[in-house]
């Protein structure tokens, strides 16, 4: 029988419900348990898709195609196991599905309630991802306890609880132990109000776990187990990590994973396995080199918007035992007179994906400037595609080069919409998304970094490369090495004449994770500290006679 942890937050958003959340899920997966999560997201949009970064940081996709919430991309990371629709589900979806019963007339004679029609349909997509035999489902709650667009999901949890037994499915609550400086002190009141919060929607959490910046205190324990009636076992700290892969072990030593074996009545199994984890923790820990990489896009203020790239520069930079510093460069800063400066010292550049035509020229810049100097450059999805127009531009020299995403009337659409995207008219859940083959030129820079021929990533874009253009890109050294058959799709180009020039159309960061971190992420460090051991030559400024 499948058990569940329900994850709940109290007292403030951003505690990193997600993070503790994949934390636990590691430690009982090392423990030997099959273990999934999915995230209940409170908002009435269909899908993130549809969100711009400043409302919802990056929107992560699924092999199966959902366009989710950044979450699932920690519980990829941290179990090294892909997620899909399932794993998210949100306020959209569950009354769209209702909706449509009621019109087909599912319902017919009764009238429609939250109560019991919205959380029956919670508890369906809750329960849905029990055919696939997991131990243990990690539910957790988007929003704050008290929220009141999360009401039908905490009603939904209640109810559940009495469905399996309060034994096959427990609470969680992640909350926060503020401390006054003035004071001195670590204070439990907003902590206890919010389990208040939720004992007056009927459920009484069986763990806390207790967000802080200093130690919890043994005194502080007793007073959150006396006013929040849990054991005082069962009171878990959380400090703040100087890493977030750190917090799986310091959750092992608050015997988060064993607290909740006990609770769910299960045995403990094994001692966890965490040998591959802290293997990588000590490369990471421990590097022999440093290098500087910039990333280049036009949401570089927002902590949350390229958050799969910064962590696959984790990964890939312990896998080469190498300190990844990156260096945050607005793309539209680079549109300024003098920006050059800011590329200098950087011994890789990362031109980010993204939509619309705000900071395309300042991307342009960086490229040329990557391109000339040889300085090692990762071009990803948006990113490709304006390294095929820069170098259309200023090597082809077809001076009204451009995607039609940002000039529709261009004659030479360097980048253009894909066919089966013409017709397309809703803007949800329709670019090409999720997995798609792709055969790869073995004897190129990603032949040998992903040691295979036919790999298979991630998708989220709706234009192409424009194959009219093929043959003249190929005949300056600017290779298409990357092939999707079926459609005979440009997915991966790189440049000849360069230590390492990449453009990918899909979404490598999507696919990194601890133990598996992605290979042209992990060759693109490489290339970065090759570029900084052979360092400083003169730097390249030509004059684009065009321009
Ligand atoms: N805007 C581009 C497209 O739709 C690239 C998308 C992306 O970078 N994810 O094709």
């Amino acid at each position: 029988m499948t058990k569940y942890i329900f994850v709940t937050g109290g007292v403030t958003s951003s505690l990193g419900k997600g993070i503790i959340s994949a934390s636990l899920a590691k430690l009982l997966q090392a423990r030997g348990f099959k273990v999934t999560i999915q995230k209940l997201d409170p908002y009435i949009n269909i899908d993130p898709g549809t969100m711009n970064p400043y409302e919802h940081g990056e929107c992560y996709v699924t092999d199966d195609g959902a366009e989710t919430d950044l979450d699932l991309g920690h519980y990829e990371r941290f179990l090294n196991i892909p997620t899909s629709q399932a794993n998210n589900v949100t306020t959209g979806k569950i009354y769209q599905n209702v909706i449509n019963k009621e019109r087909s007339g599912e319902y017919l004679g009764k009238t429609v309630q939250v109560i019991p029609h919205i959380t029956d349909e919670i508890k369906r997509y809750i329960r849905g991802l029990e055919v696939e035999g997991y131990d243990i489902i990690i539910s957790e709650i988007g929003g704050t306890v008290g929220d009141i667009e999360s009401l039908p999901y905490i009603e939904a949890v209640r109810q559940l609880r009495n469905d399996l037994g309060k034994q096959n499915g427990i609470v969680i609550h992640l909350t926060l132990i503020p401390y006054l400086s003035a004071a001195k002190e670590l204070k439990t009141k907003p902590t206890q109000h919010s389990v208040k919060e939720l004992l007056t929607y009927g459920i009484q959490p069986e763990i806390l776990v207790c967000r802080s910046e200093h130690p919890i205190t043994e005194d502080i324990r007793k007073k959150l187990s006396l006013f929040c009636n849990v054991d005082i076992n069962s009171v878990i700290e959380s400090r703040d990590a100087s890493t977030i892969y750190d917090v799986p072990l310091l959750m092992l030593k608050e015997n988060l994973d064993t607290t909740v074996l006990r609770k769910l009545g299960l045995d403990k199994r094994n001692e966890p396995d965490l040998t591959a984890w802290k293997n990588f923790l000590g490369k990471l820990k421990n590097p022999l080199h440093e290098v500087k990489i910039g990333v280049v896009g036009k949401y570089i203020e927002l902590q949350d918007a390229y958050k799969s790239i910064y962590e696959s520069f984790v990964h890939a930079g312990a896998e080469n035992e190498t300190i990844v510093n990156v260096i945050n460069i607005h793309s539209e800063d680079l549109e300024e007179e003098g920006s050059l400066k800011q590329l200098e010292s950087l011994n890789g550049i990362l031109v980010a994906p993204g939509f619309g035509e705000r900071g395309i020229e300042g991307k342009l810049v960086a490229i040329k400037y990557a391109r000339e100097n040889k300085i090692p450059l990762f071009g990803i999805c948006l990113g490709m595609q304006c390294a095929a127009v820069e170098f259309a531009r200023n090597v082809l020299k077809i001076a009204d080069a451009h995607s039609a995403e940002m000039d529709s009337k261009t004659p030479n659409d360097i980048i253009h919409l894909m066919e089966d995207q013409k017709k397309v008219k809703n803007k949800g859940g329709t670019m090409r998304l999720g997995a798609w083959k792709c055969e790869i030129e073995p004897d190129s820079i990603v032949g040998r970094a992903y040691g295979t021929n036919v790999i298979y990533e991630r998708h989220r874009h709706r234009f192409e490369f424009n194959n009219k253009f093929k043959a003249d890109f190929i005949s300056k050294q600017f290779m298409p090495v990357g092939i999707h058959k079926e459609r005979d799709l440009v997915e991966i180009i790189e440049l000849k004449d360069h230590p390492w020039f990449v453009g990918v159309q899909f979404h490598p960061e999507l696919k990194s994770t601890v133990e598996n971190p992605h290979p042209l992420f992990t060759s693109f460090v490489r290339a970065a500290i090759e570029n900084r051991k052979n360092n400083k030559k003169e730097i390249v400024q030509s004059v684009n006679e065009e321009a």
